[in-house]
């Protein structure tokens, strides 16, 4: 599906952005794998990419930082000559309620969850206009639409994805699309489920009746970024196995 096509993928070392890395690996991608602290478990999704016959590279960056966006942007170009495909996945949650996080936590949350995915999009919006073509697909939440009162500057943050991902698919066409995902639960670090009892509980509180894995969202991000989704811009598509119509 991505023959000779180059993915950007952000936060590629664990979760979610693991399970694109090794997708559009599959698929034929050469695969941009950016890392922030986790270099040993990004430099396994490079190799298990290059196991199957694909080509990967590991590079470490800091979305929420200008600098780094430029670095992964510049370096992406130098090693595969291209950027056709960004994925917007590196995010942050700091659980706290509204009257209790602290600034720097918000400010954190904000830089790395929006102003990243802000910056990012501009910089490699830029090489794929030259290029002609480009497809962008961020990773939102249903948090964005269904906040609670313990995680208000993640929700606020997703909630943002969602109108900066209209915003970009206005401001970047014709020649980018610009959709986002939004995940419900999803079993990685970021929401682990180790207790049987809350495996359970999350598994009734969707219609499919279990857990959502990375893969379920990887498939999903890989036919936005494709050819077949050519005519869907602007779009968020909640991937939560319905649970938000389970009251
Ligand atoms: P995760 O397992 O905690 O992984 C987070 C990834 O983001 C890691 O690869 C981490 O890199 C990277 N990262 C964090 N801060 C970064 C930064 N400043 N610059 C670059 N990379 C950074 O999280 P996940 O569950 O896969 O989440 C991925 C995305 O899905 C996030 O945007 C999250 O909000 C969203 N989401 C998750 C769920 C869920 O239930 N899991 C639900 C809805 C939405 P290092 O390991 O190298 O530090």
């Amino acid at each position: 599906m991505f023959k000779n096509k180059v993915a950007l993928i952000t936060g590629a070392s664990r979760g979610i952005g693991r399970a694109c890395a090794l997708k559009f690996g599959s698929e034929g991608a050469k695969v941009v794998v950016n890392y922030h602290d986790s270099l040993t478990q990004a430099q396994e999704v490079v190799r298990e990419i290059e196991h199957g016959g694909g080509e990967a590279v590991a590079v470490q960056g800091d979305v929420s930082k200008r600098q780094d966006c430029e670095q992964l942007v510049e370096k992406t170009v130098k090693k595969f000559g291209r950027i056709d495909i960004l994925v917007n996945n590196a995010g942050i949650h700091r659980e706290s309620p509204i009257d209790m996080i602290n600034e720097e936590a918000w400010d954190d949350v904000m830089a790395c969850n929006v102003k990243g995915i802000y910056m990012l999009s501009v910089l490699a919006g830029n090489q794929m206009k030259k290029q002609g073509k480009g497809v962008i697909v961020n990773i939102g939440s249903v948090a964005g639409i269904f906040p609670r009162d313990v995680n208000t500057a993640y929700a606020v943050s997703k909630g943002a994805v969602w109108s900066l991902t209209r915003a970009l698919a206005i401001s970047l066409a014709p020649e980018i699309r610009v959709n986002a995902v939004a995940p419900g639960v999803i079993e990685t670090d970021m929401s682990p489920l180790c207790d049987p009892a809350k495996r359970e509980k999350v598994a009734r509180s969707n219609l499919r009746r279990r857990i959502g894995q990375p893969e379920d969202i990887a498939r999903i991000v890989a036919f936005l970024a494709s050819d077949e989704a050519d005519w869907i811009t602007g779009q968020t598509v909640v991937a939560d196995g319905g649970s938000s119509l389970v009251v």
